[in-house]
Order: C-alpha cells, then structure tokens, then sequence
C-alpha cells in the first residue's frame, strides 16, 4: 500500500471504457454542419449522419438485434458500409464486414460460423449472395442496399437499406455504449489461404486506439479529406472508418478503385489523404497519361498490406504524392507499424530515400512492444539488419482471439507475443525490414533469400510492371528462385536473360532468379498476390 492506492478509486466521473463509438457524437458535436460523407453527387453533414446511425441503429433493434448479435455486411465503400460501423455496436451487437470478392461457398461458411443474424448486402453482389443463401442453417434478415452510383441487380431482402432507415427514429436514444471495452465490435476474417478463414475479433478499446493511433501517424485533422480507396472490409479500412471521423475530417466513398474516378476527384475534393495497397499505388502510376489528371495539394498516401517496393514510393512520390509506410494484419486492426520519418531523411536523393521508407519501421506509439526473435527460443535477434526472426508484437490493439477456434489462439499467443508470421531483420537503428511471409522465404544452398529483396530490384527494371518470386524446388540447390514477372504495356522485347542480367548488376549471385516467367500474376480478393498459386506453378514448370 502507498498512498497512491487509497481513496483513489475508479467511479464514472474519471473512467469509461474506450470505444470509437463517441467519435460520432463528438463530431456531431463539434462539427455539425461539417461535412461528414460525400458520395457521387450525395453529401450530408455529421449532424445529418448522427441521424442516419441512430435511425440505422434503432432498426436493427426493432429487428431484435441486441449484445452478442453479429451484423454482416456485403458492400463497397459506401455510406451505409460507414455507417454500419457505428449502428451494429451501437447495439452491443458486432460487425462483420464482408469481403466481396470470396465466393458463395466461403460466404456461407462465414455467415454460419459468425451466425450472422442480419445481412446488409448491396445488389451488386446480389449473384453470389443468392447462390450463399441456401446454405445458410439459420433464419437471416436480408435488407439490400440500392445504390444509384452502383450497377443495379437484384433485390434478395424485403426491403432496402433506405426504407430500412426510414423504420428507425432519428432521435433513438436507447442504446449504450459497452459496459466494458473488451466487449467484442467486429468480426474480420482472414482470406484462409490455408483451410477455412478464420474469424479475428476486435474489441472497443483496441478499434478506440488504433484510430486514434492512425489518426496521429497519418497526420489526420478536422481539416482532413480522406478518399476511400482501401476496402472498408480490410479490417474495417484500418481502422480509418472510425480515425476520419474522430478527427471530424470528410469520408469520400468511393465504390472502385479506378485511376479514372482517382484523380479527378482528388482534385474535385481537394483530397489530403487515401490509403491502399502498393498495387493500388501501381495502378495510379501505371494510368493512362490522358487519365492522371493533375491535383494542386499533397496527397498523403498510405501504404501496406503488402511490401512496397521502392520504386513504387519513388513514382507516387513524383506525381505529387507523399508516402507513408504501414505494416500490419487482420491481427492487429491493420497496421501495427510504420516507417517514420527521419529529419535527416531530407537530404537524401528521392530514390535512397524510398530505400529507408520501404522498411517496416517502428511500432505505432499506440502499440505497446515488438521483437524481432526466434520463435522456438523467444530471444530476440541482434540489431544487425542481418539475422532473420519473426516479428511478434504485443499491446492493446491486437485482436482477442480467433472465434471460435482456441487452438489458433493460443498458438498465435504463444509465449505472450503475437505471432506475425512475417520473417525480418531489425537494424541498428531500430527500424524493422519485413523479408518475407515465414512460408515464402526461399533457402537456396543454404543461404537465405528474401523473396522481397529480388522483387524490390525486378520493379527497378524499366520495363517491368509487377513481380513476384518464390521458390522453386531444385535437386542441386533445395530451391532457387523463380520470378514472375508482368511487363508494363509498352515494353518491347524483354527476354529471361536480360532480366536475369539486370538482377546479376544489383545482388549477390545465389539471390539471381533462375527462372524468369512472364505473364499476369495471381491476385487475392484485396490485390495481394497469391504466392501459393505462383509456387505451385514453379513446381510445374519443366
Ligand atoms: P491476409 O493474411 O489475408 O493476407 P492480412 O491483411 O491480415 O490478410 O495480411 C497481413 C500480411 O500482409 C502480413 O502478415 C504481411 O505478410 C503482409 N503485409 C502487410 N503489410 C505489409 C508491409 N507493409 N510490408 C510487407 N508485408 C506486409
């Protein structure tokens, strides 16, 4: 006992739980005439999407959604997608938002496992909903959202989202925020790769700090303007779908990513910041000329969920972009890391400069602890920039647990860490370089090579578009590496040899792929390519 321990308690006046929740009223508060969305030709204020929330909330209840109820939602980045995120744990219930690139055998799957008992789904998607219906083993509420920006469909439900809202009371009072931060707020399933997809689940507190740590790391304010180019169903756009109104700044929806739609409105909004996966940032770079409208503004970009290359940066950077670097996963609500900026990063020549932001970098402040280490000894691995371990992390923004499924729990706990499953070096600067996915290293005659590395320098090549390595197995060796690689549209005649060539000029002779494949690569449903398809075909090729 110290002095500090007594008659210091805990009451209602200084302790609540955390909840990104409060982030609505608190814009609607301060900034009521702000605007809160904008979609086509559709903008409303916060105070005007205070109501649509309460209304959408107070629907579901008269639906008999309550706590532990779970809410799914099969819909681009539009408004009731954004809107979701604040009516479903309104209620105590928890969101799932859907992916909608999985097909209906996976859709099903997750709407059994998460027994989902209303699906909010939008009519574009209405092919793939229909044949997953069928299959679900329980009653399930349809509402459909209609949406003039969309391309139509059919209507699966009784009703759609809009006269569905018209059900509820703009004024509803008779929700609550959780009784406790650990209460369960949204429902995120990884793409299973490997089996069936697992269910991550977030709780208040971790969705209330990742917000405001994104929200701090991207330099958001009341002034900012952010597109939606990320997939709201990405760990619920990062964490951005609750960061940008915290912040009272604007939500531009936008239902696909299109270099088309892009640039003119980043100019029409006057954009400050969108956030996507590096292959997002090559789209935008490999636009026709006539479509790269010209913007005036910075246009803070934010990339990750997979590794940047640095030619990447290095091209947003020249059409008047800024980048900034993000590493996560489903896990940790997105991103868990990020590349800060060094002041005496300014002096450098813009390409050394993209060569730093490509690394990993540091945890956010809002995270509590990482190690690189090795996992069966749980020692960290030097600061060297050389020796591989896997990253862990620790803190109040990963996730509870998978759903359901306490064997993947534990073993993604092991030893008090989260276990990322990504392989990196820490330097001696502290700055962490993710080398691979443990599964996709490639070990040639021993030695290590980082499947990430041969990329970074194949994306340095002029003519090349995209590229993926992994292993291909080889009797002499164990596993050489074997590249994919898409040629930009006005390549001319580019052989294996002179690619291989060009990777002897810029690494070690082991790291040289042995094998040069060219062709369009294989993607997942968020634009990551799908490596397991590319190993499986090296292990084909003759
Ligand atoms: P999935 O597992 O379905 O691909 P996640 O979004 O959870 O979906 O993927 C997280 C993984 O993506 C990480 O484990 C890592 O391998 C990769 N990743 C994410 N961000 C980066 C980054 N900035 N650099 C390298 N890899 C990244």
């Amino acid at each position: 006992m110290n002095m500090y321990t007594q008659d210091l308690d805990r009451n209602e006046a200084n302790y609540a739980p955390q909840t990104p929740l409060t982030f609505l009223d608190h814009a609607a508060l301060v900034y009521p005439h702000k605007t809160a969305v904008i979609h086509g030709e559709q903008s409303y204020d916060y105070a005007e999407m205070r109501a649509r929330v309460r209304r959408f909330a107070s629907a579901l209840k008269a639906r008999g959604v309550s706590k532990g109820d779970t809410v799914s939602v099969m819909a681009p980045n539009v408004p009731a997608m954004l809107e979701a995120h604040y009516a479903v744990p309104m209620l105590g219930a928890v969101l799932n938002a859907l992916n909608y690139r999985l097909d209906a055998p996976t859709i099903a799957f997750i709407l059994n496992h998460a027994q989902s008992k209303v699906l909010i789904t939008d009519t574009e998607f209405a092919p793939v909903i229909r044949e997953a219906l069928p299959h679900v083993d329980h009653p399930i509420q349809v509402i459909d959202i209609v949406d003039a920006l969309g391309p139509g469909g059919e209507q699966l439900g009784e009703k759609d989202f809009e006269a569905f809202l018209e059900e509820g009371d703009p004024e509803f009072t008779d929700w609550s925020l959780p009784d406790d931060e650990w209460d369960s707020l949204a429902l995120n399933y990884t793409s299973g790769t490997t089996g069936n997809p697992k269910g991550v689940v977030y709780h208040h507190r971790g969705a209330f700090v990742n917000a405001l740590g994104n929200a701090l790391v991207f330099g958001l304010n009341a002034r900012s303007v952010y597109l939606w180019t990320l997939p709201m169903f990405h760990c619920n756009g990062w964490t951005y779908t609750w960061g940008v109104t915290a912040v009272g700044g604007t939500h531009v929806c936008l239902r696909n990513v299109d270099p088309a739609l892009i640039f003119p409105m980043l100019k029409e909004h006057r954009v400050t910041h969108m956030c996507g996966a590096p292959i997002v940032l090559n789209m935008l770079i490999h636009a026709p000329e006539g479509v790269k409208t010209s913007f005036d503004q910075t246009v803070e970009t934010a990339t990750g969920g997979a590794a940047p290359p640095s030619a990447v940066i290095t091209a947003m950077e020249r059409m008047g972009f800024k980048v900034t670097h993000l590493y996560g996963l489903t896990e940790t609500y997105g991103p868990a890391t990020y590349c800060a900026w060094q002041e005496d990063w300014d002096a450098l020549e813009l390409d050394e400069r993209s060569q730093y932001m490509a690394r990993q970098g540091v945890i956010y402040p809002t995270m509590t602890d990482s190690m690189v280490a090795d996992p069966e000894t749980m020692q960290p691995v030097p600061s060297d920039g050389e020796t591989i371990g896997e990253l862990m992390v620790r803190g109040n923004t990963v996730m509870k647990g998978y759903l359901k499924n306490p064997e993947a729990s534990a073993d993604a706990f092991a030893g008090g860490w989260f276990h990322t499953g990504d392989l990196g070096v820490r330097h001696p600067d502290g700055y962490v370089e993710i080398k691979d996915r443990s599964k996709d290293i490639i070990i040639s005659g021993g030695e290590n090579i980082s499947s990430l590395e041969v990329e970074d320098v194949l994306y340095k090549h002029p003519d090349v578009m995209e590229a993926a390595v992994v292993a291909r197995p080889d009797d002499k060796w164990g596993e050489t590496p074997c590249a994919f690689v898409t040629l930009k549209p006005d390549a001319g005649d580019v052989s294996d040899t002179s690619v291989m060539d060009f990777c002897k000029k810029n690494m070690a002779r082991f790291k040289v792929p042995k094998t040069v494949v060219f062709g369009p690569l294989p993607k997942t449903q968020t634009g990551k390519i799908q490596k397991f398809v590319l190993r499986e075909r090296a292990q084909s090729l003759d």
